[in-house]
């Protein structure tokens, strides 16, 4: 498999030896010197794998792993982040910036091999997968929910006939949150591979073949739901080779560094997930897309998931959540008046005020048509009504001036707003309660605001 690989490092040896090493296995190689020509470069070429030191004058890699991350347009692309050995600091730091991998200097071959091709398998099922759904070529970005799908714990199976070794790794698994089962316990009570996440397979030090083990797995109707990483000796590095023949998606060297094993775990988990998510999205024929076109404001779909989100949230706060349902009043006159076109900029005016009086952690959505919602979390009823009424108010209170009709557009707005308070409670009831006061603030007159708990 041959890949684009950028390699970020400010030391000019280290660049050269990389690209020697790289280009001499067929991956076409870009090398940069800092942060700033990363970030250009990851954007406009879309490598499909970027190397990253850390160390760097000016901005250093976990600036640029997070800024990488942080943009829509990159942040897919899989970062591995080259640390000194003993700096167990600098892997928890890139973790937490979005590393997806790391690689200790001085880096050896095989594990640099490894890595990568383990990178490009994801790479290779994601693209695909994102080739089929997307109805844009724009890269697409996890909802809340899906997000909170993503980072949840992983369910381990820890096969080594070494019980030390599996109850020393069983241990350093749920200590950071993780379902892990020693083998021989679960075999006892009756294997079960539903539900898991990863096998973690050790090769060396075996009575029985963990090769075979590790083919039969793979055979397993289950086995497309979880991923297989093994842990082997680097003097059995024939077996990791064999393993990642096999399926194997990943290799650890032992002796294990619980926090590397933690730090594997978890990116493959999110990996999995990952595929998971886009492979639903494209069985469900969804779109992948999470915005309208027209206003940029959060569209139906998104906006129901963050709803239900926060309601969840709410259950569990016992702090309140709070919607406002807009709908703009006599909208169908201005389409009459202008014309259809001039009505979609008078919707983007609309969303353009609706997003700049609303606070930070309010979410702007705008379901469908002239209508718009907005979730309040951790708000009251009251502080929504306060927060509906400045908006009411900032739509009212000056036309929509639009140049090229050369008109200006009087648009006044109608809000109902709904509570929800911590208990259980239904999406579809709430989302009722904000459409009954809105009725009854049409009702009322116009241009005005109802409200009514859930
Ligand atoms: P009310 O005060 O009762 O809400 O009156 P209204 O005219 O706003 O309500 P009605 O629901 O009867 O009409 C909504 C109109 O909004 C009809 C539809 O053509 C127009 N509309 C819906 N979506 C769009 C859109 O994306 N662009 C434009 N230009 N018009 C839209
Ligand atoms: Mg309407
Ligand atoms: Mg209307």
């Amino acid at each position: 498999m041959s890949a684009r690989i950028l390699v970020v490092d400010d030391i000019e040896a280290n660049r050269r030896l990389m690209q020697a090493k790289l280009e001499a296995r067929y991956y076409s190689v870009a090398l940069v010197s800092n942060g700033e020509a990363a970030l250009k470069h990851a954007t406009a070429e879309q490598p499909d794998i970027i190397l990253l030191d850390i160390m760097m004058p000016g901005m250093d890699g976990f600036e640029v792993c997070r800024r990488l991350k942080s943009n829509l347009a990159t942040r897919h692309i899989p970062v591995v982040m080259l640390t000194a050995l003993t700096d167990i600091d600098d892997r928890l730091r890139g973790l937490e910036a979005g590393a997806d991998d790391f690689l200790s200097k001085p880096i050896e071959d095989f594990a640099l091999f490894a890595r990568l091709e383990a990178l490009m398998r994801y790479n290779l099922v994601a693209d695909e997968l994102r080739s089929r759904g997307a109805s844009t070529n724009r890269p697409e970005h996890f909802s809340d929910f899906e997000q909170e799908v993503i980072n949840r714990p992983s369910n381990i199976l820890v096969i080594d006939q070494d019980d030390q070794n599996a109850t020393r790794i069983v241990g350093a698994l749920e200590a950071i949150g993780h379902t892990a089962q020693n083998w021989k316990d679960a075999n006892a009570s009756g294997l079960k591979f539903k539900g898991l996440d990863l096998v973690l397979l050790a090769l060396s030090g075996q009575k029985h073949d963990a090769l075979k083990l590790c083919a039969h797995l793979r055979t397993l109707r289950e086995s497309k739901d979880f991923s297989i990483v093994v842990t082997c000796d680097p003097e059995d590095q024939h077996l990791g080779v064999e393993a990642l023949r096999i399926g194997a998606y990943d290799i650890i060297y032992t002796p294990l560094d619980m926090l590397e094993l933690q730090a594997r775990v978890r990116t493959q988990t999110r990996r999995k997930r990952y595929i998971d998510i886009l492979r639903r999205r494209v069985d469900r024929g969804l779109e992948l897309s999470l915005v309208d076109h027209l206003t940029g404001l959060y569209n139906r779909r998104h906006m129901l998931e963050r709803l239900q989100l926060w309601m969840r949230r709410s259950a569990n706060s016992g702090k309140p959540v709070s919607i406002a349902a807009f709908d703009i009043d006599h909208f169908k006159a201005i389409n009459d008046a202008h014309g259809h076109e001039a009505g979609d900029q008078v919707l983007k005016a609309f969303a353009e005020r609706l997003r700049t009086n609303i606070r930070p952690k309010d979410i702007a959505c705008r379901p469908g048509g002239e209508e718009f919602l907005i979730i309040m979390p951790e708000t009251a009823a009251d502080m929504a009504a306060v927060g509906a009424e400045r908006i009411r108010h900032a739509i009212g209170s000056r036309p929509f001036r639009l140049e090229r009709w050369d008109v200006e557009v009087s648009v006044t707005v109608s809000a109902g707003i709904a509570s929800h308070y911590g208990e259980d409670g239904l999406l579809a009831d709430l989302l009722h309660q904000a459409d009954l006061a809105l009725y009854l603030a049409k009702q009322n007159g116009r241009n005005r605001i109802e409200r009514r708990a859930a």
